[in-house]
């Protein structure tokens, strides 16, 4: 078969082959209608039952593999849906509907669940209207049980595969298990979607905005994956697999060659030390960071420990997650910042309104000084899991100082709580703004009265300042870092750090590019936070450039009028000072 090509957006390194699981859209599905003959309806009912059992059986291996990988709270998720299968109501109201109307039993399900769901959207309960989604995914099973459509979740993959899909969320992507996600590639998606830092967080190969990679491969087609190139081709020849084998080689020489800078500062040429540290989503993540070089935590994004289960996290699950971060990481700091659920991070189970935006809409610090009794069980747990290790506090999208300072003050009564209950905590401990509003960083002289730090949130910075939504891969070539506004903002923010004696860092994906790092250090950034499989490559580059040269280049390309010549002179600057190898 004729090897196939697509070029997407790489945007987490590795090399995976293996067949195609193909993941479809989770579609509506409306099931056809067709009279059912009297003496015909008991075994259509019979049909039903059988549908439902496989169904059941399916929500309990799913709940028994997700109680073993990830603990018993994240598969508690799965106990509705077994609740709602086993349902004696349901069942009896399947079965009078169906020897009333005298259809076929796909149909009446169908609108037996759906009318429920019509009364719950209208029931104004918020604890019903949670279960909402949860019926929706029961309503799906079964349907598919009734027309032997295999069912497409993540976790069921059997054989190790490459994934493709149109989209995948980043709830689903953290359900990925390694062993049998070898790969991933999705038609949407930008370089910063959540679903991209997940893959790099799991060590998961993938490729994103590939626009119609699904359209071009089938169930069980073999496929490469090149998660630095951004390449997925489908039925690779011999010789191309026989490169890809060599390149691996040499990418692993390459960065064996790096190990060596791991017990090493993050100090130019000319004598400027930066602060390297890395960004995790999960507390599994601590060793690969010890491993990598870095010194600490430079963003710990916390939002998900609260997805991919029905209820809130308790303060005590929080607080044992965000000490073994803590801990594992002292001496280092460990930077958390407090949830960031919104946008792209979905929850079916808080009563997150539809929103036409997300990324303009309720979000991160917006939700949680509105949800203050989510908000402050956060603040306890991150503040006792300072009692174990020197810990700093962050808030995400940050657009007005006011919320800087409603949230100040509700540290400060949760910390009064936990001295009256004699809780061990921190007391005494830095607390930032992340900078990633425009409002923000044109306001970043006020805010920076407020905070002990910035750090700069360039995945969103970018996506506001350029109006271009960061997981949509049609516009993705407009999401520019070089642009010349967003390197504006960015120079205004650390200028007004700095103006203020704070200091500030970025912990965007921005980071990750060794010629924006170059950028970055001649603005004279303090701090840089990358995922841990990057940090040796970007302290081999702070180690092998000056500030001062940086500084120069900054000057130059300052001036210039376009993304593209801006990022070539760092580019090309970048190639002349570390001998990195050349993608192929
Ligand atoms: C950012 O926006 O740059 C950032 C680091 O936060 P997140 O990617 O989680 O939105
Ligand atoms: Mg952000």
């Amino acid at each position: 078969m004729q090897e196939i090509v697509f070029k997407g957006i790489g945007v987490s390194p590795g090399i995976a082959m293996g067949p195609v699981f193909l993941l479809p859209e989770p579609e509506e599905y409306h099931p056809p209608e067709w009279p059912v003959r009297d003496e015909e309806l008991e075994e259509e009912f019979s049909r039903f039952l059988r549908a439902l059992s496989e169904a059941k059986q399916q929500i309990q291996d799913l709940h028994d593999r997700v109680s073993r990988q990830v603990g018993g709270d994240h598969a508690a998720i799965l106990d509705v849906q077994l609740m709602i299968v086993s349902d004696e109501q349901i069942i009896e109201d399947i079965r009078n509907a169906l020897f009333a109307k005298k259809n076929n039993v796909e149909a009446i399900f169908h609108q037996t669940l759906s009318h429920y769901l019509h009364i719950l959207y209208g029931s104004g309960n918020q604890y019903l209207a949670e279960r909402h989604a949860d019926i929706k995914d029961v309503m799906t099973r079964v349907l598919n049980n009734l027309r032997g459509k295999k069912p497409a979740d993540v976790c069921e993959i059997s054989t190790p595969s490459v994934v493709i899909a149109r989209d995948i969320p980043p709830s689903e992507t953290a359900r990925m298990e390694r062993e049998k996600v070898l790969g991933f590639a999705i038609d949407a998606g930008g370089q910063s979607s959540h679903t991209a830092i997940i893959a790099k967080a799991l060590g998961i190969p993938a490729v994103v905005g590939l626009h119609q990679v699904t359209a071009a491969v089938r169930e069980g087609d073999l496929v490469l994956v090149d998660g630095q190139q951004g390449t997925v081709t489908v039925h690779p020849a011999v010789e191309t697999l026989e490169r890809s084998r060599t390149e691996l080689r040499r990418r692993k020489a390459y960065a064996d060659g790096l190990a060596g800078l791991r017990s090493l500062p993050a100090t130019t040429r000319d004598g400027r030390r930066i602060t390297l540290s890395a960004n995790i989503e999960f507390p599994a993540e601590v060793q690969m960071v010890v491993e990598s070089g870095a010194e600490g935590v430079g963003l710990y994004r916390t939002e998900f420990i609260y997805m991919n289960r029905s209820d809130l996290p308790s303060e005590e699950e929080q607080f044992e997650a965000y000490k073994a971060v803590v801990e594992g990481l002292s001496p280092h700091p460990t930077i958390i910042r407090t949830m960031d659920l919104g946008g792209d991070k979905f929850i079916s189970h808080l009563d997150i309104p539809f929103e036409f935006n997300p990324f303009l809409g309720w979000r991160a610090i917006r939700f949680c000084l509105e949800r203050r009794d989510i908000f402050e069980v956060q603040l306890r747990a991150i503040l006792r899991a300072g009692a174990h290790g020197p810990l700093k506090l962050m808030y995400p999208l940050i657009s007005c100082v006011s919320e800087v300072i409603q949230a100040n003050a509700i540290v400060e009564e949760v910390k009064q709580q936990l001295r009256k209950e004699g809780l061990p905590h921190a007391e005494d401990f830095e607390i930032g703004a992340m900078i990633e509003v425009p409002s923000a960083a044109m306001t970043a002289d006020i805010i920076a009265k407020e905070v002990d730090f910035f750090s700069i949130g360039t995945n969103d910075l970018i996506q506001y300042t350029m109006a271009v939504e960061r997981v949509n891969d049609k516009i993705a070539h407009l999401y520019q870092p070089s642009h010349p506004a967003v390197l504006r903002f960015v120079k205004r923010i650390v200028d007004e750090g700095h103006r203020n004696n704070i200091w500030v860092g970025i912990c965007g994906e921005m980071a990750a590019d060794p010629a924006m790092v170059l950028l970055l250090l001649g603005m004279g950034i303090d701090e840089i936070s990358v995922n841990p499989a990057t940090v040796p490559r970007i302290k081999n580059l702070i180690r092998n450039v000056s500030y001062e040269d940086a500084a120069k280049i900054v000057e130059e390309v300052m001036e210039h009028t376009s993304a593209q010549t801006i990022e070539a002179r760092a580019r090309e600057v970048v190639k002349n000072v570390i001998a990195e190898p050349e993608v192929v």
